[in-house]
C-alpha cells in the first residue's frame, strides 16, 4: 500500500463511529457514552488510511465486546444501575510523535492473558464471536507506520490501548 495525506482526527472518528454505528445496529446493541478530545493541531498526516481505519474499527470492536461483557455480568449481580459504560478515544501530537489512545471502562483483561492478546486466533470469545484477529491484525498495521501498541488494563476496571505514530520530519 501507499501511505495518504490524511485529516487525522476526521479518520480516527469516522472509523469510530462506524464501528458505533455497527455495535447500534447489531445483535447486541447497549447504551455507551463515546467522548471524543481530538487535538486540533494535528491535520493532515501521511497514513496507510485503510488500514489504519481498520485498526481503529477493531480496537473500538473490542471495547464494545469488553463493556457488554461487564454490563451482563453486572446486571446478573442486579448491579448494573451502578455501571455506564464509556469509551474515551484521544489524539494527541507531541514534537516527534502522534498518540492516539481508545480507553474503555469494560471488563478489563485478566493477567495472566495479556502477553497472549497479540497473537493471531488468540480469543476469549465463544464459537463465532471472535477470531482472535483484530489484535494481530491491528499490531501490524502499527509496526507498518514504525508505530508502537501499548496496552494499559485492569481486570474488572477497564482498557487503554495507546497507538504511538512516529511524525517524520
Ligand atoms: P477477538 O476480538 O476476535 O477475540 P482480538 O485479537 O481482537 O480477537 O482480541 C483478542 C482478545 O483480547 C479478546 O478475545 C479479549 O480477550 C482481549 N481483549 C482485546 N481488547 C480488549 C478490551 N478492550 N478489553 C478487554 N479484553 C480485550
Ligand atoms: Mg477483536
Amino acid at each position: 500500500g501507499k501511505r495518504i495525506l490524511t485529516d487525522f482526527n476526521h479518520l480516527i472518528k469516522e472509523a469510530a463511529l462506524l464501528s458505533y454505528h455497527g455495535m447500534k445496529a447489531g445483535k447486541k446493541p447497549f447504551p455507551v457514552e463515546i467522548d471524543f478530545e481530538l487535538d486540533n493541531q494535528i491535520g493532515e498526516i501521511p497514513v496507510f488510511a485503510e488500514e489504519l481505519s481498520m485498526a481503529t474499527i477493531n480496537l473500538c470492536n473490542n471495547a464494545w465486546d469488553a463493556m457488554r461483557e461487564k454490563l451482563i455480568a453486572l446486571s446478573l449481580q442486579s448491579k448494573n444501575k451502578t455501571y455506564s459504560p464509556k469509551l474515551l478515544i484521544k489524539t494527541r501530537k507531541d514534537p516527534r510523535s502522534l498518540l492516539f489512545s481508545i480507553q474503555d471502562n469494560g471488563s478489563g483483561i485478566p493477567e495472566d492473558i495479556k502477553d497472549k492478546i497479540l497473537q493471531p486466533f488468540f480469543t476469549t470469545k465463544k464459537g463465532t464471536e471472535g477470531t482472535g484477529l483484530g489484535l494481530s491484525i491491528t499490531n501490524d498495521i502499527v509496526k507498518a507506520h514504525g508505530g508502537e501498541l501499548k496496552i494499559k488494563s485492569e481486570e474488572g476496571v477497564g482498557t487503554e490501548f495507546t497507538i504511538l505514530l512516529p511524525l517524520k520530519s
